[in-house]
């Protein structure tokens, strides 16, 4: 099963991170993130044999992050696969979030990425133009208190994602 732990955006910051993509698709063009799938990668396990599945959502939901605010204020584009991103400061809290998540992960012996972490909001993929000065500027706060296990599924319309388990609020 493929998973990775994430943060979720709450329904409004969902919302308003689709419309930025809208617009960032009507000037980069490209494969468009749905709605549904708009989050913060904080690692990513990759496949796992599904009888470890129980056992990292039991760790998660023992587990508690320190709570809190990223703001996002920039555009940042992946040349390499065409990703067009929002996201903020390369030195937030979110760094040290990733960093701890990554060495409890390695205790429990599970190997993640990325090792080099740019925290982002994926939006686009696959653009056609990177991110350019005609787009809106950026300034989302999103105060996080829980990081989720996700599984990933191939569909036809692309990768499904289903929270699995959460870190304690
Ligand atoms: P698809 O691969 O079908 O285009 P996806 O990339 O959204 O969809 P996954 O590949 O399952 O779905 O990835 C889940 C999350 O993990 C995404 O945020 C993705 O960017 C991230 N991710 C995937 N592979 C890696 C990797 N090798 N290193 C770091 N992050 C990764
Ligand atoms: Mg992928």
């Amino acid at each position: 099963m493929r998973l990775f732990l994430a943060l979720v955006p709450p329904p409004a910051l969902r919302r308003r991170f689709g419309e930025l993509a809208d617009t960032a698709h009507a000037h980069c063009r490209g494969r468009r993130v749905p709605d549904d799938n708009l989050h913060l990668t904080l690692a990513f396990l990759g496949e796992q044999p599904a009888q470890r599945v129980e056992q990292l959502a039991n760790w998660l939901s023992s587990m508690r992050i320190v709570p809190g605010q990223w703001r996002l204020d920039r555009w940042g584009h992946f040349a390499g696969p065409g990703i067009v991103w929002i996201g903020g400061e390369p030195e937030s809290p979110l760094v040290q979030l990733q960093q701890s998540l990554r060495e409890e992960l390695e205790a429990i012996g599970i190997a993640s990425q990325p090792r080099r972490f740019t925290p982002h909001v994926t939006l686009l993929r696959r653009a056609e133009q990177p991110p350019g000065p005609s787009l809106p500027d950026v300034a989302e706060d999103w105060s996080y208190t829980r990081a989720a296990l996700v599984l990933s599924e191939p569909t036809d319309q692309g990768s499904r994602y289903t929270p699995l388990a959460w870190t304690r609020a």
